[in-house]
């Protein structure tokens, strides 16, 4: 496969993440294609300043100030090139300096939003790895895409199973894809389960972070460990399926697959069932999403189809996971309702992990935001950002008034 003239200069935001390591991986595999232009991160110095040394970005970003004097500290100090910017400011000003020609968004939460956001109004191409972005703002995230010629490639594995499953003229209008023409009958999200998938119910309320965080196939950071233990984290995905590929509701059917082999699948019209499958390594999707149309080596082997048996599907019990019902309601409801349960599960999530809140309640704070807000679809990103707000506000009182019981 022919490689471009020049490597593409990529802008990782969340690069010291997960999805930020896998990401690295590639790119380092694939020197004659890929460079590391810059990176966004929270406040982990130490992990960026490995980053550094390895790929040496012209410009780095950390949201946390103190993080960022201290990788400047020894950036100086060891004489490396890189400029280091800092804040809110400095994150925004990486995102937007519109001199990668692609971002990988996978900052994790309500935080990626902003920056998704710069990178698309400056046309960049964007590997979508932060879910939440499209959850807060579906329609306004997609209208200012066409707005500013900017393009998206799913790199959460499901969509880009999704993705692979769908025909080319559909791959090439996320947003917009008419299903219909396509001959789709339905989509099939898949999701493991999580780890408390055999759990019995009664002992939910007593689950530790330790335990939740501690996923039986993939192996993830804290926040999303944790949706995906609630299966909040097929409710986003759900909301973000709809968006991507233009679905209906009744379009997406929820389907748990605890050996996340298949990774989504599109059944057609004909009686066609088509899946993706593949091993549960996210350097897959990335891959992917960097060379889309092309496919360039991540280091994962091919699967052994020899090896696999005893794949098991079934569908959600709802009383299991009420955040996932709480979602695909919220999207019933529209853009203001997502939002907010959305920011209400940031809170809560964190509030577990903080050990704050009983693993069960944290369903119960996403639907007290719900019952007090989100009646309107916000009309823009200040709208989106006032409503996210408030329901934090409002998940926070619940959350503290639970913690004084
Ligand atoms: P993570 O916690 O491992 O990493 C998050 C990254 O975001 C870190 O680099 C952190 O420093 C950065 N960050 C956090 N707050 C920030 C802020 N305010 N400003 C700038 N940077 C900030 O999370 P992850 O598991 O890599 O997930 C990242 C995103 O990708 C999430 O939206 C998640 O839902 C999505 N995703 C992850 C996986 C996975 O396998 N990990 C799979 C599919 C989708
Ligand atoms: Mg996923």
């Amino acid at each position: 496969m022919a490689s471009p003239a020049s490597p593409l200069a990529i802008a990782l935001l969340g690069a010291t993440g997960s999805i930020g390591s896998s990401t690295l991986d590639v790119i380092a595999r694939n020197p004659d294609r890929y460079t590391l232009h810059s990176a966004v991160a929270g406040a982990n110095d130490a992990r960026m300043l490995e980053v550094v040394r390895e790929f040496s970005p012209r410009r780095v970003a950390m949201r946390d100030e103190a993080a960022a004097r201290r990788l400047r500290e020894r950036v100086a100090a060891e004489g490396l090139r890189t400029e280091i910017l800092s804040g809110e400011a400095g994150v925004l000003e990486v995102a937007g300096d519109g001199e990668a020609g692609y971002t990988v968004s996978a900052i994790v939460g309500a935080a990626g939003l902003r920056p998704t956001l710069a990178a698309l109004h400056e046309g960049a191409t964007i590997g979508l790895a932060n879910k939440e972005s499209l959850v807060m703002t579906g329609r306004i995230f997609f209208r200012e895409l066409s707005r500013h010629h900017a393009r998206v490639l799913p790199i959460d594995s499901e969509h880009s199973a999704i993705f692979e499953c769908l025909p080319a003229a559909a791959q090439q209008s996320l947003g917009s894809c008419d299903l219909k023409a396509a001959g789709v009958h339905r989509i099939l999200l898949t999701g493991s389960g999580g780890p408390f998938r055999d759990t019995p119910l009664a002992d939910l309320c007593r689950v530790t972070p330790q335990m939740a965080v501690a996923h039986p196939v993939w192996s993830m950071g804290p926040k999303i460990s944790v949706d995906s233990a609630t299966m909040m984290n097929k409710g986003l995905e759900f909301v973000e399926a709809r968006y991507l590929f233009n679905a209906r509701r009744e379009d997406i059917e929820i389907v748990i697959h605890p050996q996340s082999v298949v990774h989504s699948m599109v059944s057609y019209r004909d009686g066609a069932l088509l899946a993706m499958l593949g091993r549960p390594d996210m350097r897959v999707p990335i891959a992917r999403a960097l060379a889309y149309p092309d496919r360039v080596a991540g280091g994962v082997e091919p699967l052994d189809p020899m090896a696999l048996n005893g794949l098991s599907f079934a569908p959600p019990d709802f009383r299991r996971y009420p955040c996932l019902g709480l979602m695909m309601e919220a999207s019933a409801r529209g853009q203001g309702a997502t939002t907010v349960a959305n920011a209400a599960n940031e809170v809560a999530n964190a509030a577990f992990l903080a050990g704050r809140l009983p693993f069960t309640a944290i369903a119960d704070t996403v639907s007290h935001a719900l019952e007090g807000l989100g009646a309107e679809d916000p009309q823009d990103l200040d709208g989106v950002l006032d409503l996210d707000a408030r329901a934090r506000e409002l998940a926070g009182g619940f959350v503290a008034a639970r913690e004084g019981r």
